[in-house]
């Protein structure tokens, strides 16, 4: 069986931290857009989502704010018109089916549907869903990634970022990457800003990074970081709770 070591370095902390992952040959571990964006955030987040899911703690407000997301964004579904959407659930459970997402968005683009929503791509197990998928001539298609807030920030124009990577290794040609904001408008209030040139760039710190996430991912060692910044920039994390009790768990025996 084959043996690996993988060296990673968390320059993304304050301090830099060596952590040595053994693998045994398998399977290797795949990375979504939000895996993507909680281990940017910090790698150990994206550790404990992997394989201590139950510790989160999600404050009721953070919920409300999704759910109101998820309002916001099933109305900007019909921005550009008819529309079809991808979103596909495992029978009886409130999981995604993404195997039959990707199915579904490869005959909704065969079959020449102008906007797609929940399109969803998967490199090598790395998936995403874009919100609206739109196509502007034949095989060339816009990236519109909707978010419920009064302004463009630079998290939102990474989440943008990522998906243009998988949608590009993926062979889909984009002529351009939107994220759509909450104008202040009742009656139009989807304001598309094109964020082109940024994604791609972030594209690009996605390439420099995806392979160190997996493994981070992948550790069956629990990491460790100490608490900082990065637990309320630029989300606040839920696991703070946790993380809290382990500091104070450590300073007693300091
Ligand atoms: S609380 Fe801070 S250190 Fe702990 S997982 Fe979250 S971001 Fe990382």
């Amino acid at each position: 069986m084959q043996m690996s070591c993988i060296i990673l370095c968390l320059t993304s902390q304050e301090e830099c931290f060596i952590i040595l992952v053994k693998t045994k040959g398998a399977a290797q571990m795949s990375i979504s857009k939000t895996d993507f964006m909680r281990g940017m955030q910090c790698p150990k987040m994206l550790w404990l989502d992997a394989h201590r899911p139950e510790l989160k703690v999600i404050p009721p407000e953070t919920q409300r704010r999704l759910d109101r997301g998820n309002e916001f964004g099933d109305k900007a579904m019909a921005m550009f018109g008819p529309f079809e959407e991808m979103t596909a659930y495992i029978p009886g459970t409130k999981y995604l089916d993404k195997r039959k997402m990707v199915q579904k968005t490869k005959d909704a683009i065969r079959r020449g549907v102008e906007n797609i929503c929940e399109a969803s791509f998967d490199h090598d197990g790395d998936f995403c869903a874009v919100d609206i998928l739109h196509r502007v001539d034949e095989g060339v298609w816009e990236l519109y990634e909707v978010k419920d807030s009064p302004e463009v920030k630079q998290q939102f124009i990474d989440d943008a970022g990522y998906q243009a990577w998988v949608l590009d290794k993926c062979g889909i040609q984009l002529d351009g990457v939107f994220v759509v904001y909450h104008y202040d408008d009742e009656v139009d209030p989807f304001e598309p800003v094109d964020v082109t040139e940024e994604a791609v760039e972030f594209a690009h710190v996605v390439n420099e990074n995806i392979e160190r996430l997996k493994a981070v991912k992948e550790s069956k060692t629990e990491i460790t970081i100490p608490m900082g910044e990065q637990c309320s920039k630029p989300y606040g994390c839920w696991y703070c709770g946790y993380c809290e009790k382990l500091a104070r768990q450590s300073s007693l025996f300091d």
